[in-house]
């Protein structure tokens, strides 16, 4: 039998590119997350409070320069 890491993908809405702060998008990543972590997939219920938004491409890199804006949506991702 197949046994798979998560069993809903986190599934990211097109119409969602940027907000003002990256941080008014909580609710609506908890929601495409499915209330999972982006990376581990552990459920938020028992300890929502220490969920937050993390960038996948960190915002102030040491070693390389990007220009994705710390606001763009398709770079956070709800986690633990
Ligand atoms: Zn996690």
């Amino acid at each position: 039998m197949t046994q798979y890491f998560r069993n809903d993908t986190p599934t990211r809405r097109p119409d969602r590119k940027e907000c003002k702060h990256y941080y008014s998008y909580l609710g609506t990543l908890r929601a495409d997350f499915n209330q999972r972590c982006g990376y581990c997939d552990d459920l938020d219920r028992l300890r929502i409070r220490s969920f937050t938004i993390d960038h996948f491409v960190p915002q102030n890199p040491k070693d390389f320069k990007h220009d994705i804006p710390p606001n763009f949506y398709y770079n956070l991702v709800y986690s633990c």
